[in-house]
């Protein structure tokens, strides 16, 4: 069984650590580096991406991050967590850095006041069946991406889901839903890319 961790700075933790476990995972917080080194792939939550990104580098963690990652570690980020994947923030604050991983610009709060929380049907390539509940709150879409990002998603003409190898990123939130296809799609990830000795 695969063991995957949540980084658990800020953000939505208890809520994907649920869906992991019900997509068939061993999930458990990760918030130091000898934590990190010990799973086999992440998650990086929802919640507020300055602040994430300013605990990381605070806990010491943000570089062990960008070393796995590189390394070709499976990470899957919600949200604030697909902005912490971005090679590119479009309108970062002041302050705020990335882990990387996805060559694509992200804008943040990208869907506006009037829309700033909404649910829509969003079809993700690659999660069979009907499409999944998007649960999108003050979420960001992707500007564009590079030639080895493959998109996923659209909706309303932007990108909301892309993934690049190991990395898969929405612009939404599964693990507020009960349906754990996305997640599913991600332990998926994580299986195959362990050895076969591990498996
Ligand atoms: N707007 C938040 C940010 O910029 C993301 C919101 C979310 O994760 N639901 O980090």
């Amino acid at each position: 069984t695969p063991v995957i961790g949540v980084l658990a700075l800020q953000g939505d933790v208890r809520e994907h650590l649920i869906a992991l476990a019900a997509a068939d995972a061993v999930a458990r917080p990760v918030r130091r580096p000898e934590e990190l080194a010990e799973v086999d792939g992440l998650v990086i939550p929802g919640g507020e991406s300055t602040t994430i990104s300013k605990l990381a580098v605070l806990f010491g963690v943000m570089e062990p991050l960008r070393a796995r990652v590189r390394d070709g570690m499976p990470v899957y980020g919600t949200c604030a967590g697909m902005i912490m994947l971005a090679d590119k923030i479009l309108d970062p604050r002041s302050g705020q850095e990335t882990i990387g991983g996805i060559d694509m610009i992200v804008r943040r709060n990208a869907f506006g006041r009037q829309n700033e929380s909404f649910e829509a049907a969003v079809d993700v390539d690659g999660v069979p069946g009907d499409p999944v509940e998007g649960v999108f709150i003050r979420a960001p879409w992707v500007e564009s991406v590079g030639a080895e990002a493959e998109v996923l998603a659209e909706y309303g003409g932007h990108i909301v889901a892309v993934r690049q190898g190991n990395a898969l990123a929405t612009s939404f939130h599964p693990e507020l839903t009960g349906d754990h296809r996305v997640h599913s799609l991600f332990v998926d990830m994580v299986r195959a890319n362990r050895t076969p000795e591990s498996l």
